[in-house]
């Protein structure tokens, strides 16, 4: 049987050139098809201390280290009229052994990781996009569109290959999701489909010292929330995510006013943007999070946003993206290596893939409904608790047992307040908010 290589990744964000390198690493013909020239944009860009690890797996640690990013050692949550700011320090988690991470410009570090695939030995291929993937009993047959990069200036030679022949593909095309939408694969999650509206901008003040780099999150009273990552010397990320029903009362403003307009209404940002100039046109994502019915099968895998994606409150995308590149791409070596690529090879891969997604999913539907936001704006939070919740925000999603007794306990209280209302709630939204959400609807965050 020929091959063009063992292994194809589509797909070049984290997730792919994460699988990319460390696959090229253990020694497999790996090539990596990617649509788009990098740098590009990409929004998401706090990193959790859990990247550390998947840097490390693939020796790009000290790329990222030299790259001079932004150093963050945690997030910083405010309440809607910024009278409790929680430090969440990934310092102070259990179990979390580098606690300090990254705040990257994604241009910039996507083309470091996919640069450092191929450097490692990967076959990266830019301005390649797929759109067939065939199996068969004895491998993968990945198609591109030839005519993709016709009008631009590199236009594709007539030498350049239609096809590549693989042992397996690892799917990370990240939110185009290739082989989920084929196999009819996503799971919607209705109650997730919130919106973001952002841009970057200059001029708007950092905390000092040690959280100069922080993420800070503000909440808002209809349930939704802000955030602002300081990414680079005077850049500024701000973003509003809105809950579907509040998006609704205002979806038909100008996206620069609509952003404006939330900026003015949420008292601790607003404070903080006198002087912001923003740095490019405002832009919307919408229909946030879903998942897969599975997320292998025979010969493929899908890592990355390809599988799942999770509503941007924790920062968890890029950490879920690499650290499930890293898994991927060690259950497909070891497929190979043992002659089965079959859907049964890859079960453990797929549980942990469903296993990383829901541990994280409870935490951000969590965020959504006050009784979650009572506890966690409380005035003094226990700290065994506060520090277990932390460890999971720090990327950490399968913890010690002592850690998961704190957070069940957590997710207790949050049932508790939900039905007893034990805590106060000073969080609630405000009556008569043109856009409140309705707490009444809040989904039950307690089984995650
Ligand atoms: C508003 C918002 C805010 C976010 N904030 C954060 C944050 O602060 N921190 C965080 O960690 N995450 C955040 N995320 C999530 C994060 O951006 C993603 O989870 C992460 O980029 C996933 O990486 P990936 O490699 O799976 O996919 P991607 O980074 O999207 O990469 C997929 C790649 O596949 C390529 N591709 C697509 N189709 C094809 C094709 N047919 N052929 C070839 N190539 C193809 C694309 O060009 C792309 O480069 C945020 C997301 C949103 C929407």
């Amino acid at each position: 049987m020929s091959f063009d290589c063992d292994v194809v990744v589509i797909g070049g964000g984290p997730a792919g050139s994460t699988a990319a390198a460390w696959l090229a690493r253990a020694g497999r013909r790996v090539v990596l098809l990617e649509r788009d020239r990098f740098p590009r944009f990409h929004i998401g860009e706090s990193l959790l201390a859990s990247v550390n690890e998947a840097l490390d797996a693939i020796g790009a640690a000290d790329l990222v280290h030299d790259a001079g990013f932004q150093q963050k050692w945690g997030a910083t949550f405010i309440s809607p009229d910024g009278a409790v700011e929680r430090f969440a320090d990934f310092a102070i988690a259990r179990g979390v052994p580098q606690p300090q991470t990254w705040q990257v410009p994604r241009d910039r570090f996507d083309e470091l990781l996919l640069r450092h695939a191929a450097r490692s030995g990967a076959d990266v291929r830019e301005q390649q996009r797929v759109t067939e993937i065939k199996f068969d009993a004895d491998g993968v047959t990945v198609g591109l569109d030839l005519d993709f990069r016709s009008g631009s200036p590199d236009r594709k030679s007539r030498s350049d290959p239609r096809t590549f022949r693989a042992r397996a593909v690892v799917d990370a095309s990240g939110r185009a999701g290739l082989l989920a939408h084929r196999f009819g694969l996503r799971i919607a999650e209705p109650d997730l489909a919130n919106v973001a509206i952002f841009a970057h901008f200059s001029g708007v003040p950092r905390a000092e010292g040690r959280r100069a780099g922080d993420i800070r999150v503000v909440a808002r009273a209809d349930l939704g929330w802000f955030w602002m990552i300081p990414i680079a010397n005077d850049l500024m990320s701000v973003g509003a995510v809105l809950p579907r029903e509040a998006f609704k009362s205002v979806s038909r403003t100008e996206p620069g006013a609509l952003l404006s307009r939330l900026i003015a209404e949420t008292p601790p940002v607003d404070r903080l943007m006198v002087n912001a100039e923003r740095c490019w046109p405002v832009r919307i994502e919408r229909d946030f999070t879903y998942a897969a019915r599975t997320y292998a099968g025979d010969r493929w895998i899908l890592v990355g946003d390809a599988g799942s994606f999770l509503d941007p409150v924790f920062s968890s995308g890029v950490a879920i993206a690499m650290e499930s590149g890293l898994e991927g791409a060690r259950a497909v070596d070891a497929g190979i290596a043992r002659g089965d690529l079959s859907a049964r090879a890859f079960r453990r891969f797929n549980r942990r893939q469903r296993g990383r997604y829901r541990a994280f999913r409870r935490f951000v539907r969590g965020f959504y409904t006050t009784s979650f936001r009572d506890l966690f704006f409380s005035q003094d939070p226990p700290q065994h608790i506060f520090r277990a919740v932390i460890t999971v925000f720090a990327g950490y999603w399968r913890p010690s047992p002592i850690t998961g007794f704190w957070i069940a306990m957590f997710f207790l209280s949050v049932r508790l307040q939900a039905r007893f209302g034990f805590a106060p709630s000073h969080l609630a939204p405000r009556r008569g908010d043109a856009h409140a959400a309705s707490p009444a609807r809040a989904p039950d965050v307690s089984r995650g």
